[in-house]
């Protein structure tokens, strides 16, 4: 049978970016405050100091992304934790955490949940009409992949 997971209105939102992109995402975050505030807000480290600074909002941080914090957040992915993560990951240069990186980008694919790694899908998203209502997402199935029964 599928399995399915309930997301609600008030969603549990993980908040990441890269040094050079964290101007960006603090403006974003700046000018959706408002709509931020009826959410539960996680994020590393030091992209959640600054987005407490600025918003004045509970964030929930993390460890830094290179000490453990994208792959914290990823733990929460995969426990059912998160249901967005808005990721301005930065495309111009390379991280020593890379390998967390990508793990952290798998697993919101695995998992099926929210992503939005640049600013125009992240406000596509929060202007979803979909953001106000209960959503049904369904976990993919990988049983197929594995090579004996479970
Ligand atoms: P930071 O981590 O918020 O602690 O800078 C972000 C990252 O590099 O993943």
């Amino acid at each position: 049978m599928e399995e399915t997971r309930k997301l609600s209105v008030a969603k549990r939102i993980a908040l990441v970016a890269h040094d050079h992109k964290k101007k960006e995402l603090i403006e974003w975050a700046e000018y959706n405050r408002n709509m931020l505030a009826s959410h539960k807000l996680f994020a590393t480290g030091t992209t959640g100091k600054l987005l407490q600074e600025k918003l004045n909002l509970p964030v929930t941080k993390l460890f830094s992304g290179p000490l453990g914090g994208d792959q914290q957040i990823g733990a929460m992915i995969a426990e059912g934790e998160i249901d967005l993560i808005v990721f301005f990951w930065d495309p111009m240069e390379a991280q020593p955490h890379d390998s967390d990186v990508k793990a952290l980008l798998r697993l919101a694919v695995a998992w099926n949940i929210l992503m939005a790694c640049n600013r125009t899908t992240a406000d596509y998203i929060l202007k979803s009409s979909l953001m106000d209502e209960d959503y049904t997402i369904t976990i993919p199935d990988y049983s197929s992949y594995l090579t004996r029964p479970v």
